[in-house]
């Protein structure tokens, strides 16, 4: 789930809960205060009526009074003649009395009662003779009885059913005639008015307004009048009796079938104002309330939601994605995206330490492309960087049409001088090597460069001692071969390493665009093929990759995967060249030298292919392969019961590097079941000096197993004396090309000699090989040479020719020789 869904489902009901259950709180009030104030307008509703009611009343009791005291009325009453008082004046109080109710229209009856309550006089509006159930005066005047009060009234229903105001007043005078002023006035009759409330319907219609009802309703709970058509409708009587003893407080009932609300207001003993308000109503009216309060509680969420929505992005969303985004940047290595969010709090801060760390990226990055592009010892482009530039410039000079030279250049011997002088004089030769051909650039080198933007030239080193130099824009062929002669005049001179002086060459090899190859790979391979060239013309100089040199690698190539073939296919064989001891003229020993029986060129000697089984890797299964035919020969001889003759071995240097070569041979030895005696082995110096722990170790072993060990080729490496005692050795092999010419060259006598003195010093037998004639023998022989090899004695023979050999059944015997030439 992302973050902003999250937090606003943790946030949402956090900040929407209490903001519901406040507006509810806050609803329910304002719903009770509107109820409030809607009882509260039914209440003055009610009031209006019963001020209404009572001001009708007043203006009754008040016209009672006034009529009262009528003087015809006093005298009427207090006239004791009962002629005079119904001829004469009793006509003229019926006038009276209708004038009275021309005035007031709703008196329906003014009537005199006696004092007994008889009716005395009466003028009525109302059809009907009885319109009102005379028992109600009885309760009148008992009630008038009881008060002694002036003036009394009631409601009353009239026989139809319809509300009257019954208003009687005590009549009470002194007879002038009669009664002496002093004496208290007599009771004489009572004056009754009923007043017909009907009009107050209207009235009361007015305020139905937004109510159910309102009626009057008089004890025991029976409505009189009702601003409902339908007076019959009467709230429950047991409602009434609640409501009457809450005077002013709603009480909750049914109406008509319904729930509704109940308001009363004693208007006067016995009569009170009801207003009913069903619940439907107050609920309709509380709608719009709510509608109102539920539209603004929307809003009101809505508008929060959103500050929440906007408060998130501003706050946390929109500067995470800008971060992220900027880290994405970053995983490009793109580490200038701005970031912004320049403020003061923990994004800020972060932001900053985003910007921080992009700033320690991008410097590392620049490390680590440096790393990545230079190389360590020198601090010149390597091969990925050169490669890249090549590639770059090539399409540049594509575009352009313009030509540009590779140098391919290789340190000549420097494996030598790494193994013998130590890897550090190694690297800081290199380093020389790299300062001086960056300077042979730097240099003006009669190259004109074109704009200042366009590429310039480029040393990188590829590894090991070999180095790359890229000329762009080259005008002339020439300039090509300028630099390259100046780099060779260059590294000619000494080079001076811990206070020593040493001499190097290089071979260059060189190719062109367009002419050798118009992709990157391509040119580079080729200038190394041309420096290759140079290193077998004899090192120390340069050549130009040609067409024919191709033709010679693919011929390589091709010699290269026959010589895979071979091994699989089983086409080496193994010839053995015969070892002469010159003290006794016997053959002491064969060295072992491996032939290619190629099916088509035939016998394939090893300097052709050992070179490049070397540099291929195929020596090693080739020389587990020598070492195995070398025993399973030698157990033949054993076998033929040929003794004394030991079987030399030669271990190229690679194995001696990459192999266990005692394992190997102790595993066929014991395979074979043959004794160290009857095994010999080769190395060169330099194969001694590279071999893991120096080869002192393995040489121990070798000899400790009886297994002789003997030094070829001495003379052409970097021979010291230091080495010769270290390695405990049984002999040298004097090589060669000392052999060759020591009976004619002074020199090589000397140095045959020297290295015999040498030997002999260090307790080491001598061998010469390569001995070819009589003189040679006779001169190695002079110079107290202990053994000999060489075609004089023999080429190398297969095995079958070299046991005939041995078994004496061939022709011209070595002591033969030796007892002729060596006195
Ligand atoms: P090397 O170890 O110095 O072997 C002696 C070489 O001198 C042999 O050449 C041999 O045939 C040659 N030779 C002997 N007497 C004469 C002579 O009187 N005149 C001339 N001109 N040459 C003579 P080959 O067999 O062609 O071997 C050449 C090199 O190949 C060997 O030099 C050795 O370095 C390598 N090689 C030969 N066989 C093996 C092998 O089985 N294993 C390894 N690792 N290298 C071998
Ligand atoms: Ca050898
Ligand atoms: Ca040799």
């Amino acid at each position: 789930m992302k973050l902003q869904p999250r937090i606003l489902l943790i946030l949402v009901p956090l900040v929407v809960a209490p903001l519901l259950l406040l507006s509810w709180v806050a609803y329910a009030q304002l719903r009770k205060t509107a109820e409030e104030k809607t009882f509260q307008q039914v209440d003055t509703v009610l009031d209006q009526l019963a001020r209404q009611i009572q001001s009708e009343l007043q203006s009754t009791e008040a016209n009672i009074q006034l009529f009262a005291n009528s003087p015809l009325l006093v005298r009427y009453l207090t006239t004791a003649s009962a002629t005079e008082r119904y001829a004469l004046i009793q006509p003229a109080l019926m006038r009276l009395f209708h004038s009275y109710q021309r005035a007031y229209p709703d008196y329906g009856e003014i009537r005199l009662l006696l004092p007994n309550g008889d009716e005395d006089a009466r003028v009525t509006t109302f059809a009907s003779t009885t319109p009102l159930d005379r028992a109600a005066d009885a309760a009148l005047l008992s009630t008038f009885a009881k008060t002694q009060s002036d003036i009394d009234s009631m409601f009353v229903h009239g026989n139809g059913g319809e509300l009257m105001l019954v208003v009687a007043k005590r009549l009470l005078f002194r007879d002038p005639a009669s009664d002496p002023t002093t004496a208290p006035p007599t009771l004489r009759g009572y004056l009754v008015i009923t007043h017909q409330l009907g009009a107050l319907r209207e009235q009361m219609v007015q305020y139905h307004d937004n109510l159910g009802a309102v009626l009057l309703v008089t004890d025991p709970g029976r409505t009189a009048l009702s601003s409902e058509p339908d007076v019959a409708t009467t709230p429950d009587p047991a409602i009434f009796t609640v409501l009457k003893q809450r005077d002013g407080q709603h009480v909750l009932g049914s109406y008509q079938n319904a729930a509704a609300y109940f308001l009363a207001h004693r208007v006067h003993p016995g009569l009170y104002a009801v207003a009913v308000l069903p619940e439907y109503l107050l609920r309709e009216s509380m709608q719009g309330l709510t509608t109102a309060a539920a539209s603004i509680l929307l809003a009101v969420l809505v508008i929060t939601v959103l500050l929440i929505v906007f408060g998130l992005r501003v706050l946390f969303l929109t500067p995470i994605a800008t971060l992220n985004q900027a880290v994405r940047a970053f995983g490009q290595g793109n580490f200038i995206v701005p970031i912004g969010l320049q403020r003061h709090d923990e994004i800020g801060t972060l932001a900053e330490s985003f910007r921080r760390m992009a700033k320690n990226l991008q410097r590392s990055n620049e490390q680590i492309r440096h790393v990545a592009y230079h190389d360590s010892l020198t601090g010149l482009p390597n091969r990925h960087m050169f490669r890249e530039y090549l590639a770059n410039v090539l399409n540049d000079s594509i575009r352009s049409k313009q030509r540009l030279a590779l140098l391919y250049l290789d340190v000549d011997n420097f494996k030598q001088v790494n193994d013998t002088l130590g890897h550090h004089v190694g690297d800081k030769l290199l380093k020389e090597i790299a300062k001086r051909l960056t300077h042979c650039l730097r240099n003006e080198t009669g190259r004109i460069d074109a704009a200042p933007d366009a590429a310039v030239d480029m040393v990188a080193r590829l590894g090991g001692d070999e180095f790359i130099v890229l000329l762009p824009h080259l005008y002339e062929s020439q300039d090509a071969d300028i630099v390259a002669q100046r780099i060779l005049a260059e590294m000619a001179g000494p080079f001076t390493l811990d206070a020593r002086d040493f001499h190097v060459t290089s071979s260059i090899g060189i190719a062109y665009y367009p002419e050798n190859g118009s992709d990157a790979d391509l040119l580079i391979k080729h200038a190394d093929i041309a420096m290759y060239h140079a290193k077998s013309s004899g090192k120390n100089n340069r050549q130009f990759f040609t067409d024919a040199l191709r033709q010679a690698t693919d011929t390589r190539y091709q010699l290269e995967q026959d010589l895979r073939r071979a091994l699989e296919q089983n086409q080496f064989v193994l010839h053995y060249q015969p070892q002469v001891e010159l003290a006794s003229g016997r053959i002491r020993g064969v060295e072992a030298l491996v032939r290619w029986c190629h099916p088509l060129r035939g016998v394939v000697l090893p300097d052709e292919f050992i070179p490049l089984a070397e540099e291929t890797g195929l020596i090693l299964p080739l020389g587990r392969w020598i070492i195995e035919q070398a025993c399973r020969q030698a157990r033949e001889w054993q076998d033929a019961g040929i003794d004394g003759v030991r079987l030399y071995v030669n271990i190229s240097n690679v194995q001696l590097n990459r192999e266990p070569v005692w394992e190997l041979l102790a595993q066929s030895m014991q395979r074979f079941g043959i004794a160290g005696a009857r095994i010999g082995v080769e190395f060169t110096e330099t194969s001694m000096l590279t071999a893991p722990g120096h080869g002192v170790e393995l040489i121990r072993r070798l000899r400790e197993h009886g297994i002789a060990v003997s030094l070829d080729d001495f003379g052409t490496g970097y021979s010291s004396l230091n080495n010769l005692r270290r390695f405990a050795l049984d002999s040298l092999k004097i090589d060669r090309s000392f052999v060759f010419d020591v009976h004619q060259s002074a020199d090589s006598a000397a140095i045959v000699a020297a290295i015999i003195a040498l030997a002999k010093s260090f307790n080491l037998a001598v061998i010469a090989e390569g001995v070819e004639n009589t003189q040679q023998l006779t001169h190695l022989a002079a110079l107290g040479c202990d053994g000999v090899q060489g075609n004089l004695f023999g080429e190398a023979l297969c095995a079958d020719d070299i046991t005939e050999l041995f078994l004496g059944v061939g022709s011209g015997s070595p002591a033969e020789l030796v007892r002729r030439y060596v006195s």
